[in-house]
């Protein structure tokens, strides 16, 4: 299959709506990543998505739409928390989960009886919405296991001759997947950290809990709440460690790599105090770091990067999603300077 790349266009959003009403697939740029989309009330367009991605059957999509109106016929019940959030927050990177209707197909939830709902920021994804008049299911455009792309180019290494189309609207803004939250049950759980904050939604859900796997390994699979939690995500070939300590610490541990004949690298919000080592420089906010941080993972792949120390990131604000990515990156390898 040859796979076209479009820059968005009025045109190119009409072509990806004419391919996903045929049950084809279409990648789209979002304000968070960009997703790979099917026609979410088509069941077996649906289950190409797991085909060209590579991803294991019971891992669910997130249902998209263009208009809050548009989700009441997906879930069950919409509940007074739910619709508060909504009015916040959407449209932005806020994914909820919800009990589904008997709409939403069994591949879109990988049979769970839940869902989870979205409405994007991004015009794009929102145009393409709108033209094929039903909600596009979709996850990240990468192939499983790989970061999430955050640019056309990235979806294109990982899609290529798998897709018919991409649409190219330029970098992500936000560069993390959504934040995912559960409201199916009685305790609101924070899911996956995103660019919604958990202090963002403490303001509406003062009972926010959060799931213990966003820092720490799962102990058992038993113990996941959303089922991609217990896949490896975002890992490079890189082994990668992130250093509990100072600039000399790591850049001991730099040189010791290098000395042991390893292609090293650093991962670090400002290169300067690491003079002509190799890193990879994601900035001084967290915000920053988090939309730059998918796109250094490839890099380092492309860099044919053995080793790589980083520095410990923050987990406030938007740095509980960028350390969430890294520690998964990383493999849960922390240790001390
Ligand atoms: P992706 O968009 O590639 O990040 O994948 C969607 C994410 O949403 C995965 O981590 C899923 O596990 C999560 N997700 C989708 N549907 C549900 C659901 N019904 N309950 C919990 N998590 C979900
Ligand atoms: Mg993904």
């Amino acid at each position: 299959m040859k796979t076209e790349l479009m820059p968005v266009t009025a045109a190119s959003i009409a072509l990806g709506a004419s391919l996903m009403a045929e049950g084809k697939l279409v990648a789209f740029p979002t304000e968070t990543v960009y997703g790979l989309g099917a026609d979410a009330l088509n069941g077996r367009a649906v289950l190409k998505i797991f085909e060209a991605k590579g991803r294991p059957a019971d891992n669910p999509l997130i249902a998209h739409i263009s208009d809050k109106s548009e989700l009441a016929p997906l879930v069950a019940r919409v509940d007074e928390r739910a619709q508060k959030l909504m009015d916040a927050f959407w449209p932005g990177p806020l994914t909820m989960v919800f009990p589904k209707s008997e709409l939403i197909p069994d591949a879109v939830s990988a049979g769970l009886s839940t869902v989870a709902v979205r409405m994007p920021s991004h015009p794009a994804a929102r145009m393409l919405i709108r033209a094929l008049g039903r909600p596009i299911a979709a996850p990240s455009a990468n192939r499983s296991g790989k970061p999430s792309p955050t640019t056309a180019a990235h979806v294109f290494e990982d899609m290529e001759g798998r897709i018919p189309l991409i649409l190219d609207g330029g970098p992500c803004g936000v560069g993390v997947e959504s934040t995912v939250l559960d409201l199916a049950g009685d305790v609101p759980t924070l899911l996956r950290p995103g660019g919604i904050t958990a202090e963002m939604l403490r303001e509406y859900l003062p009972d926010l809990a959060i799931h213990p796997a966003v820092l720490h390994p799962l102990q058992s699979s038993a113990e996941a709440r959303s089922p991609g939690m217990k896949y490896k995500h975002y890992a490079p070939n890189a082994s990668i460690v992130i250093v509990r300590g100072t600039p000399e610490q790591i850049a001991a541990r730099y040189d010791a790599s290098v000395a042991a004949g390893k292609k090293t690298a650093i991962l670090c919000a400002d290169r300067a105090p690491y003079g002509d080592r190799f890193a990879y420089e994601l900035g001084h906010d967290a915000g920053e770091m988090a939309s730059r941080l998918f796109a250094a993972l490839r890099a380092m792949d492309d860099d044919g990067i053995e080793a790589a120390f980083s520095e410990q990131t923050p987990t406030d604000g938007v740095g509980l999603a960028l350390t969430n990515r890294l520690l998964r990156a990383a493999g849960f390898q922390v240790e001390e300077g």
